[in-house]
């Protein structure tokens, strides 16, 4: 059944670190071996044994109007016969740039890069060249991308200062990224009082979407907003995945709290590279060449590129119904998801937010990192992989988010629903007998 997939692998892994060139895909989390695509269309996956899938992956959150999408790919045609790149500048950048501040308004100024990680990195850069202080705080279980800055773990114990969470970043760099729990303002308050003046910027996910989705509680942004402003630190909100999916405004207007800075990947490139990094005027201000903190990319506004997001972001920016109707089919999954899972009598919770959902299965609350933690790892293992023989391909992590993009039926959710209830069955039986 997935026989070349199998061969693919193998042959990859002689060449390519894993096999893949992110670690993500090498499917370590629940095991077995990756999928290799050949094609999409919507909400369709083929794989290269020709196999189809439901996709509730949409490429890790860029897919919100479903792949391939008619608009899009005529952009790129029509960009690419242009010629691929300038490295110089071209009126796409500046279109893309104000839709942007129309779509979230608080964008004043926006600076293009290439990738969700470059945007973080860089964001931090500016929020200290801003404040011309160094530390920054970040939390447990957030992702920001590979930046050695992001790439820090709480500390044991007492210990307040981060560790390293991977060879190669420094004890130096650690000492500097501080790590506060999600969804609890006290551990922020903290930190903040213990380094009073010597911290640049706040920056987290303001809807979790990496250890699993996980929303903030009831005031936490309002209260780091507060937080940041009496302490004078920068407030960035790593929008990569949640900017232009969970509102036209991402996940600021759906709270109506409104960072300093702000970053975007995903959407915002609808499959090709991109991330940005955008906000108030006199924050912005201070990145070269207006003002002193370095920051450039060869490829970075590349048009192809802006062409392809333009052409997504226009759809959204017309159509709000869309958000509207992600949204009821992420209630509508939710329901249909504990309804089942109770039937089977498997300890669950759900988290959604519109179109990022998972699963957590556990009989607590997953309100953060701890918590998230306390998920029946085993049990997603056995229930990912009889979903993938049902035709339905979930994220190869209990850790990650699912999406839902315009392209998804209600047949689709059905079909969904239906593979569930047999996977959820077999994965319990299988459980049970270990
Ligand atoms: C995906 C992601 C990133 C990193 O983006 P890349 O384009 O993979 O470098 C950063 N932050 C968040 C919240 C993300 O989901």
């Amino acid at each position: 059944m997935f026989s070349r997939s199998e061969e693919l692998f193998e042959r990859a892994q002689s060449f390519i670190p894993g096999g893949v060139n992110s670690p993500a895909r090498a499917f370590k989390s629940v095991g077995g071996t990756p999928i290799f695509f050949r094609e999409a269309k919507g909400s369709i996956l083929v794989d290269e044994d020709e196999n189809k899938y439901i996709d509730f992956v949409g490429s890790w959150g860029p897919m919100i109007l479903g792949h391939a999408y008619p608009a899009v790919i005529k952009a790129i045609q029509d960009a690419s016969f242009r010629s691929t790149s300038f490295g110089a500048p071209t009126e796409i950048e500046t279109r893309v740039a104000e839709l942007v501040q129309a779509m979230v308004p608080n964008i004043e100024k926006v600076r293009m890069v290439n990738s969700g990680t470059e945007a973080c990195m860089s964001a931090v850069r500016v929020a200290r060249g801003y404040t011309g202080k160094e530390k920054v705080i970040k939390f447990e279980g957030n992702y920001h991308g590979h930046a050695d800055t992001f790439l820090i773990k709480a500390g044991s114990g007492a210990l307040t200062l981060g560790s390293p969470s991977s060879p190669g970043v420094t004890e130096g760099t650690a000492k500097d990224t501080l790590v506060a729990d999600y969804n609890d303002l006290e551990s922020v308050e903290k930190l903040l009082k213990e380094n009073e003046g010597e911290v640049a910027a706040v920056i987290l996910e303001p809807v979790a979407g990496n250890m699993g989705c996980i929303p903030p509680e009831e005031g936490f942004l309002e209260g780091l907003r507060t937080l940041c402003d009496e302490h004078e630190v920068v407030l960035i909100f790593d929008e990569v995945m949640t900017g232009f999916r969970l509102s036209r405004g991402g996940a600021q207007e759906r709270y109506d709290v409104w960072a300093d800075l702000v970053t975007f990947g995903k959407v915002i490139g609808a499959g090709m590279p991109v991330g940005a990094f955008g906000g108030r005027k006199e924050v912005m201000a201070v990145v070269a060449p207006e003002g002193p903190v370095y920051q450039a990319g060869t490829l970075s506004g590349n048009p192809v590129a802006m062409h392809a997001g333009f052409a997504q972001l226009q759809v959204l920016d017309r159509h709000p119904e869309f958000y509207v109707e992600l949204e009821q089919k992420g209630d509508y999954l939710k329901r249909q998801l504990t309804a089942l899972l109770n039937q089977h009598g498997i300890d669950h919770h759900i988290n959604q937010a519109g179109s990022m959902i998972s699963i957590f299965f556990t009989g607590s609350r997953v309100t953060g990192f701890n918590t998230a933690n306390t998920t029946d790892q085993g049990f997603y293992r056995l229930f990912f992989h009889e979903m993938l023989k049902r035709g339905v391909y979930l994220p190869p992590s209990p850790f990650e988010s699912w999406f839902l993009a315009t392209t998804h039926s209600e047949k689709m959710l059905d079909d969904t629903i239906l593979a569930a209830d047999e996977a959820l069955g077999v994965a319990k039986l299988k459980h049970e007998q270990g």
